[in-house]
């Protein structure tokens, strides 16, 4: 799932300096689950600029909504009422859904309550770790279901590096090098002869290096275009 992490309210009342009536729209989907901006954290979010606004002395409305997916225009379309009477919105949203408010109300400041951080998983209650760069090439099967990309601090495609310490990366003791998981790994499926094979460099154009990329259907499009 998307991974963020809430801003700080200093931040965000920065953001709505001069408004008088802010929405604050929440998202029901990854960062509820990473508990950055879901329902609850929109009402502690909610909270928090109330009690800072009244201390500065600011009368300022603060309006609270949260909708399934903030990624999807058909669900942030049911908030139109809402996001029409405000002067901002703070989208606790990740940056896709902050995007595509921002696209969907041209004529409204929509700003981010949340820095999207990175794709990881829940790995117990309260730690949530990169697992995915999105590089456009998985090549998991290459490295025992381990992601050399996200997990190794240099995105070593065939590691590891001179760094790694008893099972350590060089960065920082608090990070687990990557590559020896992918060895630890590779021993558990019985494949380490596969360490002897060089992964090939990667096409890093199907990565960010391309610029913006984009996924295309054709038949989905082609039914879409005979339906209308
Ligand atoms: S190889 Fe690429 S797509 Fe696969 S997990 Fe790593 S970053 Fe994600
Ligand atoms: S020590 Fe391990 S994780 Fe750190 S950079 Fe080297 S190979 Fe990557």
């Amino acid at each position: 799932m998307i991974i963020a992490e809430r801003k700080p309210v200093a931040e965000i009342l920065n953001m709505i300096e001069g408004a008088s009536t802010v929405l604050v729209a929440g998202c029901a989907t990854c960062v509820a689950d990473c508990m950055a901006g879901g329902e609850r954290e929109v009402g502690i979010l909610a909270s928090a600029m109330r009690i800072a606004l009244v201390r500065e002395g600011k009368a300022v409305e603060i309006i609270e909504v949260t909708v399934e997916r903030q990624c999807e225009r058909e669900f942030i379309e049911r908030i139109r009422e809402l996001v029409e009477k405000v002067d901002v919105v703070i989208s606790t949203a990740c940056g896709i859904g902050v995007q595509a408010m921002a696209e969907r109300y041209r004529n409204k400041p929509i700003y981010p309550g949340v820095n999207t951080t990175f794709l990881g998983l829940r790995e117990e209650e309260g730690l949530w770790t990169e697992r995915c760069a999105a590089c456009g090439d998985c090549t998991l099967h290459l490295t025992g279901g381990i992601c050399p990309v996200a997990r190794c601090s240099k995105s070593l495609l065939n590691g590891p590096c001179g760094g790694s310490r008893e099972g350590k990366c060089e960065v920082s003791e608090e990070i687990a090098c990557g590559w020896q998981l992918i060895i630890d790994r590779l021993i558990e499926l019985g494949q380490l002869d596969r360490l002897e094979a060089n992964i090939p460099p990667k096409n890093w154009a199907t990565s960010r290096d391309g610029g913006p990329r984009k996924v295309i259907k054709k038949e989905l499009r082609d039914e879409k275009r005979k339906q209308s």
